[in-house]
């Protein structure tokens, strides 16, 4: 492959889907560590589902009884539980705590923690809703380097007759996501860099074949403007440590390919340009200003991979309109220079759309989407128009995509002008009184304590109410009896809360499967597949929404349930709603249509549910917005746009409520620092909002530059079934009080409780009421 003149490749992905077409691999992981699989099970499953799915890359599309692939099958992104974690595992980077173990045992305990110690953190990968596993570094740790798994499965593929490419992360992703438990950042580089190195040595060893090894490696750490000064790291040589290290890696003899997704990476092309890479894959999906990049790479001998069918999205590509771009770039790289590609790992999508049509979704919609399997088509197909037009083989497949796009675009399903006059014409985007004003109304109405007790919505969902709802929902369980069932629930939740002695009463949620789906499946414009699951962490798949259309809400979703709940108590009833912003960042959006606008519609349909519900006669509405943060652009240059629709979104779902209805938001599990004063320009009356696990740092920023609305930082962490004492609580409430006054401060947990057990719950809570006591009476 060495000269792009006679044996290019023409096709490419970033990765498949490993899961399995049925969720295979989360079985087989579940069984063999509940001890009733064996490891050479897990390890057979694992090899047929390789084979399976390159057999898909191998043969994506059939045309008049012709098979046509993909030019490369992708190798090692498989993975047990992350690949991210593979490539710490391979370079020998194990936390001391596990240096006894190895193997698999080893592998998963880092995964998810051993007799031996807890396991590594995890966190989401980019923008997307993976989580990788975060890697430990240590400068007192050695490192090294074994390739013998990818090794193996390079072989395996070459048996099947197939051409592989190795997927594998960047060094410098793979640094820049690790957290660094001791020593200087440059110093413990080295270490790594060496290591990573011996394993590129190793992987060049299967060369000895006569084989091109061909390597891509995913940086996306580049499309944040990464810096390898902010490390300290240097080059030797001089120049940029970026250039110093791909260089290393080509000089071991191996064809480089270095992608960047998620975003545009303009300023880190230019480095790579002047490496001695084989290729550079580019997204061309959500980063635009890669085109800027376009005349140095046509100067330079690169081949561009041009990331432009969506991997992480599941609509039917406009293949006209991939092709025009593809021909937009053909102008100034030359064409045979040019490689069809996923922008990212086709792992975000899920696996295909066969077996759907027997599901929920009307046949319409279905021929709009377009999941991994599909995608693959999509690429083989968009390259062959490309590189010869439109032919009498093609035409057939061409015209059947160009139909989908235009049913898609004409349908009334997707455009419903009565939504759209709305969202144009919204004249209600605030609340009718300032904070101060409403708050002193609230307060008297209201009439709560300070330090006022409450929940965050979920109590215990306990295996008995899971099986209640889906009985129901398979048709097991009449109505009436899942009526009675659940309001039973409602029942013990209420008494329970009243006699422990909180303050603002919740319902527990028991109705609801999930927080999203449970909103989601009562408004038009979304609908829910059988098996478009996708995977989240490790053996665990989420099946998201997808928003397919125009966004409305027909009916109350929630009044009944909460004023059922509001009867049962003289005490304040809290209703429960999913904001905007977390619903459309929970699920699979439309892309024909602007993610802002999308919002907006959701928005209008929560500003239904609250009128509703207030006029019902519920008094405190919880708007949660636990998603918001997820929603923040990878790129600081978009970061206002994105702040500025979504907080709008938000308030456009909240302006309806009187000046006495007390609104209430959460979130949780991310870093609030940076972004407080976007949250209080929310402009929610309360906030429940996590503070104990990043270890205070917010108090330390209400401390600094203030909030101004009411507050509640949660007192204790609801992740771990560890029950806080009295003590602990009391010392984290005099911790809040001094950095705020106790008229802005709500006592709660940090988040729902639908995790937990009631043995924990209990006891949790009666400490937590019992240490506000301890602190009122001073
Ligand atoms: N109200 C939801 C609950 O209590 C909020 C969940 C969340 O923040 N993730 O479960
Ligand atoms: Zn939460």
């Amino acid at each position: 492959m060495s000269n792009p003149q006679t044996n290019f490749p023409r096709t490419n992905i970033l990765g498949f889907p490993r899961i399995g077409q049925n969720r295979e691999l989360k079985k087989v992981l579940e069984a063999y560590w509940a001890g009733k699989a064996s490891e050479s099970e897990l390890q057979s499953t694992a090899k047929d589902l390789r084979a399976k799915h390159w057999k898909l890359q191998a043969g994506a599309l059939q045309i008049n009884g012709n098979t046509k692939g993909l030019d490369f099958v992708c190798v090692n992104d498989f993975s047990f539980y992350d690949n991210v974690l593979d490539l710490a595992y391979a370079l020998g980077a194990k936390p001391k705590r596990f240096e006894n173990l190895d193997g698999l045992e080893g592998y998963f305990a880092l995964a998810r923690g051993h007799k031996s110690g807890v396991a590594c953190e995890m966190t989401k990968w980019f923008n997307t809703n993976y989580h990788y596993v975060v890697p430990e570094l240590s400068i007192d740790d050695s490192y090294r380097a074994d390739a013998s798994g990818i090794i193996a499965q390079y072989k395996e593929a070459l048996a099947l007759g197939y051409k592989p490419k190795i997927n594998l992360i960047g060094l410098f992703t793979f640094f820049a996501l690790s957290k660094i438990q001791k020593g200087e950042p440059a110093e413990v580089f080295k270490k790594v860099k060496s290591a990573y190195l011996d394993l590129i040595d190793e992987l060049a060893t299967l060369k000895s074949g006569g084989n091109e090894v061909i390597i891509e490696f995913s940086e996306p750490i580049f499309v944040r403007g990464f810096d390898a000064g902010i490390f300290g790291l240097e080059c030797s040589k001089g120049g940029s440590a970026i250039k110093c290290i791909y260089d290393s890696i080509t000089e071991k003899g191996i064809t480089a390919i270095v992608s960047t997704f998620f975003e545009h990476s303009k300023e880190l092309t230019e480095i790579l340009l002047d490496t001695k890479i084989y290729g550079i894959g580019l997204d061309f999906l959500t980063g635009a200003k890669n085109f800027d990049s376009l005349e140095a790479i046509a100067k330079s001998d690169k081949v561009l991979f041009a990331g432009v069918i969506d991997g992480r999205n599941i609509w039917v590509a406009n293949l006209e309109s991939k092709l025009s771009t593809l021909e937009q770039i053909a102008k100034i790289v030359p064409k045979e220079r040019i490689v069809v590609s996923s922008s990212c790992s086709l792992l975000h999508t899920p696996f295909s759309k066969e077996g759907e049509e027997s599901g929920k979704i009307p046949s319409e919609i279905l021929s709009w989407l377009s999941f991994a399997r599909e995608k693959l088509s999509e690429i083989v197909l968009l390259n062959e128009v490309f590189r010869n037009g439109v032919t009498s083989e093609t035409k057939s497949a061409w015209e059947q995509n160009k139909e989908a796009n235009l049913s898609r675009a004409k349908s009334t399903k997707t455009n419903n002008p009565k939504i759209r006059e709305r969202v144009e014409k919204i004249a209600k985007k605030e609340r009718d009184s300032e904070f101060k004003k409403r708050i002193a109304i609230q307060r008297e109405v209201l009439g709560y304590p300070d330090l006022a007790t409450t929940t965050i919505g979920s109590f215990p969902q306990t295996p008995e109410l899971r099986a209640l709802r889906l009985g129901y929902k398979k048709g097991e369980i009449s109505p009436s009896e899942y009526e009675k069932g659940i309001k039973e629930y409602i029942i013990d939740c209420v008494r329970f809360q009243e006699e422990v002695g909180l303050d603002v009463l919740v319902h527990g949620e028991p109705e609801r499967n999930d927080m999203v789906e449970y909103f989601g499946e009562q408004m038009e414009g979304f609908v829910f597949s059988k098996n478009a699951w996708v995977q989240s962490y490790g053996s665990r798949c989420v099946k998201p929404p997808i928003i397919y259309g125009d966004v409305a809400r027909p009916k109350a979703m929630t009044v009944e349930w909460i004023t059922y709940a509001q009867s049962l108590t003289s005490k304040i009833m809290k209703g429960m709603l999913t904001g905007p912003v977390t619903i459309l960042n929970w699920s699979f959006v439309r892309d024909d249509l602007s993610r802002e606008a999308v919002c907006k519609q959701i928005a209008l349909g929560i500003a239904d549910e609250i009128n509703d519900l207030q006029n019902a006669g519920v008094k405190i509405i919880q708007v949660d917005e636990a998603a918001f943060k997820e929603g923040y652009p990878l790129r600081a240059e978009n970061i206002k746009e994105y702040e500025r629709w979504a907080l709008e979104s938000f308030k456009i779902s909240t302006a309806v409520a009187k000046d006495a209805t007390q609104i209430h938001t959460h979130m949780c599990y991310s870093e609030f620092n940076d972004i407080i004063k976007t949250i209080e320009a929310l402009d929610a009356d309360v906030i429940s909002i996590e503070t104990a696990r990043s270890g205070n740092e917010l108090l330390k920023v209400f401390k600094s530059v203030g909030y101004a609305n009411e507050v509640g930082p949660g007192v204790y962490d609801i992740h771990s079934p560890r029950i806080p004492s009295v003590e602990e609580i009391v010392a984290q409430i005099k911790a809040l009080l001094e950095v705020l006054p106790k008229e802005q401060l709500w006592i709660n947990p940090d988040c729902g409780l639908k995790t937990r057990k009631w043995e924990e719950v209990k006891p949790s809570l009666k400490n937590m009421v019992e240490a506000v006591k301890v602190v009122r009476k001073g």
